[in-house]
């Protein structure tokens, strides 16, 4: 016998559609805020959204007679007839997410227009209106979803841990955040505040308070207009990448999607940029005509099709080559013009580039690191220095993996570092020695990593470990995501000998830290680790864990950094210790050699 389908029933399958999980449910909210005009917006969670949602915005709020129709299937105050479709520019329009969460939910509305006298507040539960009565509250809307799933306990089943759950809802609610920077956003998980953004416009801003100010401070600015289309954004130099696309963002026309076409026009611009299996950072927020986008492929919404994928994907990569050849551009053309041949590796020398390529971020300041390069008489010796080290550069392999450099360390020593007569160093960065045959400059950052790399690991295999106590703790601001998956990290750098706690916002404090590293060693451990965090877990394999190393080596001494003799003196002992003193972790050259002959060539005593 064929039945029709009563009201409830039709209205819980097709919710099952569209609501899946929480984070699902706070989409829909938050668009609707979006769409209402809001300038703030606050998200707030309990139990990873199951047990309490409850979304805030000061937007138009609902005329006080149209309330109850908002939780009507189909019902839209954004699309009148089918051929609005074709040009989408509002987030919802399938008028259907209310009358969908109503059907899983139980929710409250409480709402005013800026004309009502009072706001409204509305009760419906299993899509039957509970109450509906005048209510005092702000311009505005608030909508609370309590007990998701209460009514399809099976489906309760289908969700993952509260944690997890958070973590979804966090993370779109950051990525929504981003690509609208004129909005606040006020993310709460529990009684923790997660972030809050300014919504003063400024994307790098947002970028800092919603994933911490490290990852921000090695973006480039990508800009780039078309008749059709536009880029903004910021991406990676290419000397800071991550193991997988966790923090591409990006957003087309206002909305946060996820594009294979994007990804592959990013990919392609750092073709020759990065190795397989490292991925830049991206936040790339594109426009372009509507009627190019097809928004309406996947109920969710998350898929886009564009008219015209070659193109769109063209656009992507010229937009982020263009940006990271501007950077590459100040090293090479300033030697270029010194006539002296260069490869075209991006030269480390420089003040962090994105000085001055950041075109529309003025209010963000970044301090260069290094000194300037001592000018005028000494031009000489440092084109010579420059040239040198990238022949040197040329000829060694650009990144060699670690375990194909511990290939070599059997190799007898050509000569050892402590033995060397060290003179003193020029511009900071090059420790000058000599022997009876042979003068050297000595990488003082590459040298330093060396020594860092292999005391490191030394270290972290050690069964024992010790810790040492801060005079002054540290204290880390990390992406909220940290937070919500602590359990997957927290023991592991307990075990290693922190000690660490959480101080809430979003911040850890480290009273004590692992004896084998100096503070500042152990500070850039964590900061790498949390600047990569996928949700993941501590390294334990030694392919990861020689990758956080590494990268936290860029704690090492800087070129630019003032060392003593007696700590050059130091540094080569140390050197000497190490298993592999020739180059650093990366596959780069820590001593320079010349013999004596090639120094009596070069002044033409000898042909
Ligand atoms: P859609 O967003 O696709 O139109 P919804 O079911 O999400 O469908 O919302 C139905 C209607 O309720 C919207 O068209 C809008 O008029 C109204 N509405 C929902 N949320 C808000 C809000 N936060 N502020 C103002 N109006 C809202
Ligand atoms: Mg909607």
């Amino acid at each position: 016998m064929i039945k029709i389908l009563d009201k409830r029933t039709a209205d819980k399958i097709a919710a099952g559609e569209v609501i899946d999980r929480p984070v699902s449910i706070i989409k829909e909210l938050v668009e609707n805020s979006i769409d209402a005009g809001a300038t703030s917006i606050t998200v707030e969670i309990s139990n990873g959204g199951k047990s309490y949602i409850r979304v805030t915005d000061n937007g138009c709020g609902i005329p006080a007679d149209e309330v109850e129709l908002a939780f009507k299937r189909h019902a839209t105050s954004k699309i009148s007839d089918v051929s609005d479709l074709d040009s989408i520019y509002t987030l919802g329009f399938r008028g259907e997410a209310l009358a969908s969460i109503c059907a899983v939910a139980r929710v409250e509305v409480m709402t005013k227009t800026e004309d009502a006298k009072a706001g409204r507040r509305v009760i419906v539960e299993g899509s039957n209106i509970l109450e509906n009565a005048g209510f005092g509250c702000p311009v505005g809307t608030t909508i609370t979803v309590r007990d998701l799933f209460y009514n399809i306990p099976a489906r309760l089943k289908f969700l993952a841990s509260d944690a997890a759950e958070a973590r979804r809802i966090i993370d779109m609610i950051s990525k929504i955040a981003l690509s609208y920077p004129d909005i606040r956003f006020k993310m709460i998980n529990g009684n923790k505040h997660v972030f809050t953004t300014t919504g003063k416009g400024i994307i790098l801003n947002n970028i800092v308070n919603i994933y911490g100010a490290d990852l921000s401070k090695d973006l480039i600015a990508v800009d780039k207009k078309t008749d059709r289309f536009s880029i903004k954004g910021f991406v990676s130099n290419p000397a800071y990448s991550l193991t997988s696309r966790i923090r591409q963002i990006f957003c087309v026309n206002g909305r946060v999607i996820s594009s294979s076409i994007i990804e592959r026009g990013l990919e392609k611009a750092y073709k020759e940029r990065l190795f397989q299996g490292r991925f830049p950072v991206a936040f790339l927020f594109i426009s372009l005509p509507p009627e190019e986008v097809d928004v309406n492929v996947h109920p969710t919404k998350k898929e886009i099709r564009f008219d015209d994928n070659a193109e769109v994907e063209d656009f992507v990569e010229s937009a982020v080559r263009e940006a990271l050849a501007r950077t590459e551009a100040i090293p090479s053309a300033k030697i270029r013009e010194e006539n002296i041949p260069v490869s075209k590796k991006q030269e480390p020398q420089v003040a962090k580039p994105i000085e001055k390529t950041r075109v529309s971020e003025p209010k963000f300041e970044y301090k260069p690191e290094r000194k300037s390069i001592p000018q005028g008489e000494q031009v000489d010796i440092k084109k010579l220095l420059s040239y040198i080290r990238k022949e040197e550069e040329k000829k060694v392999e650009p990144v060699k993996p670690e375990a194909e450099i511990k290939q070599e360390i059997k190799i007898a020593r050509p000569f050892e570092p402590a033995s060397l007569n060290i003179i003193g160093s020029v511009f900071n960065t090059y420790i000058l020695a000599y022997d009876e045959n042979c003068f050297y400059m000595v990488d003082q950052h590459a040298a330093h990593e060396r020594v860092f790399y292999e005391k490191f690991k030394a270290q972290y295999e050690a069964i024992d470990k010790v810790a040492q106590q801060l005079l002054i703790p540290l204290n880390f601001n990390v992406p909220s995501d940290v937070v919500t998956m602590e359990d997957s990290w927290l023991p592991k750098v307990i075990q290693m000998g922190y000690s660490i706690e959480y101080f809430g916002n979003n911040t850890y404090m480290v009273r004590e830290v692992p004896s084998f590293m100096t503070p500042y060693e152990a500070e850039s451990f964590l900061r790498t680790l949390f600047t990569e965090f996928k949700g993941g877990k501590l390294p334990d394999n030694q392919k990861l864990l020689d990758r956080i190393i590494m990268n936290s080596c860029k704690a090492a001494i800087k070129g630019g950094d003032n060392i003593s003799l007696d700590e050059m003196n130091a540094l080569m002992m140390q050197l000497s210790a190490c298993e592999n003193p020739f180059s650093c972790p990366h596959g780069r050259p820590v001593f320079v050699k010349m013999t004596q002959y090639e120094i009596e060539k070069m002044f033409k005593r000898v042909q």
